[in-house]
Protein backbone atom coordinates (compact mmCIF):
# COMPACT_ATOMS: atom_id res chain seq x y z
CA UNK A 1 0.00 0.00 0.00
CA UNK A 2 1.63 3.29 -1.09
CA UNK A 3 2.28 5.46 1.91
CA UNK A 4 0.18 8.50 1.55
CA UNK A 5 0.81 12.11 3.17
CA UNK A 6 -1.53 13.02 6.36
CA UNK A 7 -4.23 15.51 3.92
CA UNK A 8 -2.87 18.77 4.51
CA UNK A 9 -5.99 21.34 4.26
CA UNK A 10 -4.41 24.17 1.78
CA UNK A 11 -7.19 26.81 0.72
CA UNK A 12 -5.45 28.97 -1.89
CA UNK A 13 -6.43 32.44 -2.60
CA UNK A 14 -8.05 31.88 -6.37
CA UNK A 15 -7.06 35.33 -7.24
CA UNK A 16 -4.48 34.39 -10.32
CA UNK A 17 -2.51 37.56 -9.42
CA UNK A 18 -2.30 36.33 -5.75
CA UNK A 19 0.13 33.07 -4.38
CA UNK A 20 -1.30 33.47 -0.77
CA UNK A 21 -2.67 29.86 1.11
CA UNK A 22 -3.91 29.41 4.23
CA UNK A 23 -4.54 26.52 6.10
CA UNK A 24 -7.80 27.43 7.43
CA UNK A 25 -11.04 28.32 5.26
CA UNK A 26 -11.87 31.43 7.44
CA UNK A 27 -8.44 33.09 7.03
CA UNK A 28 -8.85 32.63 3.34
CA UNK A 29 -12.08 34.06 3.64
CA UNK A 30 -10.95 36.65 5.66
CA UNK A 31 -7.89 37.49 3.26
CA UNK A 32 -10.60 37.83 -0.12
CA UNK A 33 -13.04 39.75 2.31
CA UNK A 34 -10.43 42.34 3.66
CA UNK A 35 -7.54 42.12 1.70
CA UNK A 36 -7.18 40.44 -1.75
CA UNK A 37 -8.02 42.78 -5.02
CA UNK A 38 -8.97 45.47 -2.68
CA UNK A 39 -7.70 49.35 -2.03
CA UNK A 40 -5.61 49.94 0.83
CA UNK A 41 -8.23 50.94 3.36
CA UNK A 42 -5.71 52.30 6.46
CA UNK A 43 -3.10 54.55 6.11
CA UNK A 44 0.01 55.73 8.63
CA UNK A 45 -0.84 59.16 10.05
CA UNK A 46 2.76 59.67 10.03
CA UNK A 47 3.87 58.67 6.29
CA UNK A 48 2.55 57.11 3.32
CA UNK A 49 2.36 53.85 4.18
CA UNK A 50 -0.96 52.36 3.23
CA UNK A 51 -2.39 48.46 3.87
CA UNK A 52 -5.78 46.95 3.89
CA UNK A 53 -5.53 45.39 7.41
CA UNK A 54 -5.38 47.80 10.32
CA UNK A 55 -3.21 45.89 13.04
CA UNK A 56 -0.58 45.85 10.15
CA UNK A 57 -0.88 50.33 10.25
CA UNK A 58 -0.24 49.74 14.14
CA UNK A 59 2.70 47.14 13.43
CA UNK A 60 3.98 49.61 10.92
CA UNK A 61 4.04 52.61 13.49
CA UNK A 62 5.91 50.24 16.36
CA UNK A 63 8.47 49.45 13.87
CA UNK A 64 8.88 52.89 11.91
CA UNK A 65 7.87 55.30 14.00
CA UNK A 66 8.37 54.73 17.62
CA UNK A 67 7.32 56.22 20.41
CA UNK A 68 4.35 57.69 18.17
CA UNK A 69 0.68 57.26 19.58
CA UNK A 70 -0.41 54.14 17.67
CA UNK A 71 -3.31 55.89 15.19
CA UNK A 72 -4.77 54.46 12.17
CA UNK A 73 -6.61 56.95 9.04
CA UNK A 74 -9.44 54.90 8.03
CA UNK A 75 -9.88 56.39 4.24
CA UNK A 76 -12.64 54.76 4.30
CA UNK A 77 -13.97 57.13 5.94
CA UNK A 78 -12.71 60.20 4.87
ZN1 LIG B 1 -5.44 36.77 -2.54
ZN1 LIG C 1 4.44 55.41 8.69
Amino acid sequence: MPTRRPHESVYVCPNPNCAKSFSWKGNLNRHLRYECGLQPRFKCPYCEYRCKVKGDVNKHIVRKHPGSALYVVDLFLS
